[in-house]
């Protein structure tokens, strides 16, 4: 924290108008944030002027990186002829097939304005679909804000029973809503069938997020997935993937990776190609709960922003630019690193891994073999080295999630790459000195 910082007396301007100063409570950091000027490629700048690579991406969703050319250039076409209207524009059909040809189990698509409208879409219309009203999510797992996505989100070890439970994560969420979330444990087959048949009447759907960062950033093993789908066609309830962040782990989503169809897949982040959007889709006749065609829907949506064509345009010209070569390098890179960061772990005999899949890398501060949210939650030693570890890449020239969490971008080199393994390298050499 320097006395003269930019970034400090914004922040202080901002607890005037913002709660604790802030709007958006996952980039909140102390002593203040820092605050972004501007970025390009695999730069970010913040206010003070300090250079940084960004390996976060907005949290996954900038895999161009910043102001990417090609996206700038569609999206002021755009702006050109307007950015909203209370019209459809082609530039929806325009993306909706693109994404039905790339992901085999969505045959018709509807957007929304962020990855929680999609899932919260979802889930509605698993229940209207099967006229039940139950939802099943995993522990630890993040949906987005919707309530009934956030049941279970950290449960505390105090609440930790042999099963999972439902706990509130926000204070005030209805009982109402906690009785109708079934939680289940990540990576355990056999613990989830048997919870979800306790259900098998009233269970609407499986919330399941292939590899989800908040539980860990571990993949599902192929039987966890197969498991659920089995189980879900089973009780005739749904399978919904949310791939808001998996859909950038390969050309077609996570679906292709782990050999298995939803019956609805949540969308948001990399599709959008910088602007704000969302999508669910999935089997014909279960998008038809959304068909005004007929009359008033069994489930309507609407949604000033929805489908807006700035939106619409970046994230085609988004996902045009990722061909299966973009995929390649991108896995790569992200093995390359993953490899650079474990082997300073042992270098300087740190307990620590990297684990994760293609462009997505997470940091544990532990050698125990994380598979689930339990096994990821850091204990208070874990917690500390990991501020350490988190600092030391920032204070040379690296921003990732506080908790560990790094996207990278097709704009990144492979010096970039050396820079972020030297980087942590040395940052793992300050948590090994802080002990
Ligand atoms: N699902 C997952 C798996 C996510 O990671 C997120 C956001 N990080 C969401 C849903 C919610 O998306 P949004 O922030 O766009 O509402």
């Amino acid at each position: 924290p320097s006395p003269a910082s930019v970034s400090r007396a914004l922040y202080e301007r901002a607890t005037q108008f913002l709660p604790g100063g802030n709007t958006r409570t996952t980039v909140y950091m102390k002593p203040y944030p820092i605050y972004v000027a501007r970025g390009a490629g695999s730069r970010i700048w913040d206010v003070d002027g300090d250079e940084r690579i960004d390996c976060i991406n907005n949290f996954t969703a900038q895999i161009h990186g910043h102001a990417h050319p090609v996206i700038n250039e569609a999206v002021r076409k755009q702006l050109e002829l307007g950015t909203c209207f209370g019209l459809p524009t082609e530039a929806e059909i325009d993306l909706a097939e693109l994404l039905c040809g790339r992901v085999r189990s969505v045959q018709a698509m509807r957007f929304t304005n962020s990855g929680t409208e999609a899932v919260m879409m979802a889930m509605k219309a698993a229940r209207a679909f099967t006229g039940r009203p139950k939802i099943a999510k995993v522990e630890g797992a993040y949906h987005g804000s919707y309530d009934y996505a956030e049941v279970s989100l950290d449960p505390s070890p105090a609440n930790w029973g042999a099963d999972p439970s439902s706990i509130p994560y926000a204070q005030g969420t209805p009982q109402t809503v906690l009785q109708d979330v079934v939680v289940l444990p990540f990576n355990n087959p056999e613990a989830a069938r048997r919870l979800v048949l306790a259900h098998r009447d009233t269970l609407a759907a499986i919330v399941v997020d292939p590899m989800p960062n908040r539980a860990g950033l571990v993949p599902a093993s192929a039987e966890y997935i197969q498991a659920l789908r089995a189980v879900a066609d089973e009780i005739g309830a749904l399978l919904i993937f949310d791939e808001v962040i998996s859909f950038r782990l390969g050309h077609g989503g996570a679906q292709p990776l782990w050999g298995v169809e939803a019956d609805l897949t949540t969308f948001g982040k990399i599709i959008g190609g910088g602007f704000p959007v969302g999508a669910v889709g999935g089997r014909r006749d279960v998008m038809a709960v959304f068909d005004p065609s007929g009359g008033k829907p069994v489930l309507p949506h609407g949604g000033t922003f929805s489908a807006n064509p700035v939106s619409m345009r970046a994230g085609i010209a988004a996902l045009q630019l990722l061909d299966h070569a973009a995929f390649t390098r991108l896995a790569a890179m992200g093995d390359r690193l993953r490899a650079g960061i474990n082997a300073a772990f042992a270098r300087h005999g740190v307990e620590g891994q990297a684990v994760g899949m293609g462009s997505l890398l997470k940091v544990h501060l532990t050698a125990r073999e994380v598979v689930d949210y339990r096994t990821a939650l850091p204990h208070p030693a874990e917690a500390h080295a990991l501020a350490t570890f988190m600092l030391g890449l920032l204070n040379r020239g690296v921003f990732a999630a506080s908790y560990g969490l790094m996207a990278l971008s097709t704009p990144m080199t492979e010096a970039d790459i050396d820079h972020v393994i030297g980087a942590a390298d040395e940052a793992i050499g300050d948590v090994a000195r802080s002990r």
